[in-house]
């Protein structure tokens, strides 16, 4: 083989996650080959300013409607506000649906407590019984070696504890946030893509966004977030972190696929049974594709998913690089079902079922806000003052991370909230704080917290966070009870 063709070869880094990678470590792939030509624009082009339409007016605009953007917009309806949300694609759910990441992580603490409760507890609780894969109740926190095995191989059991991490049919998914935004009131629109935020004196008071009607705008009293990118608080000028934790998955991104026709038990027996064909076969699919995935178990047997290849070195805020991960991703689906028909036992009937619609985007910015979640503040679990939410913790070591309200609220700019994988934490605690449940969670605490905000006429960080507990646990959520904690060990809202 040539030099140049030993460049051009991806080259492997083994890393180990904190979610969707923690069976075998993980595999990300890093290459500078490029599908495409360089682009050859220079200078720059003068946009005319203009009036537009005003498409309609509202309390709350909730820009994105993934994970995050549901829940947000479910609290702050049910909350009582008039409700607008705007989504670029044709679904609700993001990468939840159109990502196909139908894992959604752990929602139990080490011992088997359900800490995320909420929108999600609410969401999963309606979705239909045979569009759910996961234990029962009764086995969260089982340490059961037999139960662990079992769950461990089907993305529920970590660390030799069953945890609550079900799979979900994506397209059910998709219907049931769209019945439960709909029965709250909220007004969906989706082929619409907030284009920038519209900024006052330095508070959000709307977004202009496109559609095949061209620009409109959306004007509202309260403006939260939910892009996952940030879309919204970067353009209108909020600091915002970008920093990668080398040594995890996040910053690689891939587009997911599923294969249907499969036999996941069969498969799962033959890797626990025989490990060294395991390695065999993941050495022989590394030099066949380059870049090699192993699958992961859906709600279904029959059908398996592929979060990866993961590709790091490429950026979701580049559209060349955007699609340079389709043009792979797109390329290696077929060679894995072609790989993994020939090779893989279980997999000898299987076809390509669907890739994903929305590219699998694991970082991009981090909000900075007034409140901070950190990697040193992980400690005891002891609650912090403005405590929104529970997560779970990344290992037993810690037993959960409480969420401070000023993780969602920008340091300097009013009128906005932000929730889901873009909130202000640091780049260690963002390798759990992006997963769909923590999203859940943030989205369903600014949602509720726009709501006061947008109903009192006071910017969201003057927000009584009292308050906004009481409502919080209105609406099903699960919180410390401070009033068990002596106010002297509260954690203090990190301020930087
Ligand atoms: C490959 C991969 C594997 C993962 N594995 C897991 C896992 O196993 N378990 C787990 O729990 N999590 C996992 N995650 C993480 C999780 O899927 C995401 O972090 C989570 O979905 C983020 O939710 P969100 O609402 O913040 O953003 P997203 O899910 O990205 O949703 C953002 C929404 O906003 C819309 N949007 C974006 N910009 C605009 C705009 N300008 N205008 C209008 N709409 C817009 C998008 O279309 C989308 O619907 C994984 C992620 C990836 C990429």
């Amino acid at each position: 083989m040539s030099n140049s063709q030993d460049q051009d070869k991806p080259k492997l880094q083994q890393v180990i996650g904190h979610s969707e990678d923690r069976f075998l470590g993980s595999d990300v792939f890093a290459s500078d080959t490029r599908n495409l030509p360089p682009r050859n624009g220079t200078g720059t082009f003068h946009e005319e300013a203009r009036d537009i339409d005003i498409y309609h007016k509202c309390d709350v605009a909730v820009i994105g409607g993934g994970p995050a953007g549901c829940a947000a917009a479910w609290a702050a309806a049910k909350a009582g506000a008039d409700v607008t949300l705007i989504e670029r694609y044709n679904c609700l759910g993001g990468l939840s649906t159109g990502g196909l990441v139908m894992w959604i992580d752990r929602m139990t603490d080490w011992q088997g407590n359900h800490v995320i409760q909420g929108f999600a507890r609410e969401f999963i609780g309606r979705m239909p019984a045979d569009g759910v894969a996961g234990p029962p109740r009764d086995d969260w926190g089982s340490q059961d070696p037999v139960k662990a095995g079992y769950w461990g191989n089907r993305t529920t059991a970590f660390h030799g504890i069953v945890c609550w991490a079900p799979t979900l049919d994506p397209e059910r998914m998709k219907l049931n946030a769209q019945e439960m935004l709909l029965e709250a009131g909220v007004r969906i629109v989706f082929h619409a893509w907030g284009s920038r935020p519209i900024v006052e004196d330095g508070t959000a008071r709307g977004v202009v966004f496109e559609s095949k009607a061209g620009r409109q705008a959306l004007m509202a009293k309260v403006v939260v977030d939910t892009t996952g990118d940030g879309d919204m608080f970067a353009r209108a000028g909020a600091k915002f972190d970008t920093d990668i934790e080398e040594g995890d998955v996040h910053h690689s991104m891939n587009t997911s696929w599923i294969l249907g026709g499969v036999n996941m038990d069969r498969w799962i027996n033959w890797k626990v049974l025989y490990p060294e064909q395991l390695t065999e076969l993941i050495r022989r699919g590394r030099e066949q594709l380059g870049y090699f995935q192993t699958p992961y178990v859906s709600w279904r047997p029959d059908i398996a998913l592929f979060l990866g290849p993961r590709q790091s070195g490429l950026s979701a805020l580049d559209v060349d690089d955007q699609t340079e991960v389709e043009i792979r991703s797109h390329r290696l689906m077929e060679g894995h079902c072609r790989f993994f028909r020939e090779n893989a036992p279980g997999f000898e009937n299987c076809y390509n079922l669907q890739s994903a619609s929305q590219l699998g985007v694991r970082h991009t910015r981090r909000l900075v806000g007034i409140g901070r979640i950190e990697r040193k503040n992980w400690g005891d679990g002891t609650p912090v003052a403005d405590e929104v939410g529970i997560s779970p913790s990344i290992s037993p070591k810690f037993p959960i991370v409480s969420v401070p309200y000023g993780s969602l609220v920008p340091r300097a700019l009013d009128g906005m909230l932000v929730a889901g994988r873009h909130i202000s934490c640091d780049a260690n605690s963002h390798g759990f704080m992006r997963e769909i449940p923590q999203c859940w969670l943030t989205g369903h605490a600014a949602g509720a917290a726009a709501a006061l905000a947008a109903d009192s006429g006071t910017t969201p960080r003057e927000v009584d966070v009292a308050n906004l507990r009481k409502v919080l646990r209105g609406q099903g959520a699960h919180l410390s009870d401070m009033d068990a904690v002596p106010t002297a060990a509260m954690g203090e809202v990190v301020a930087q």
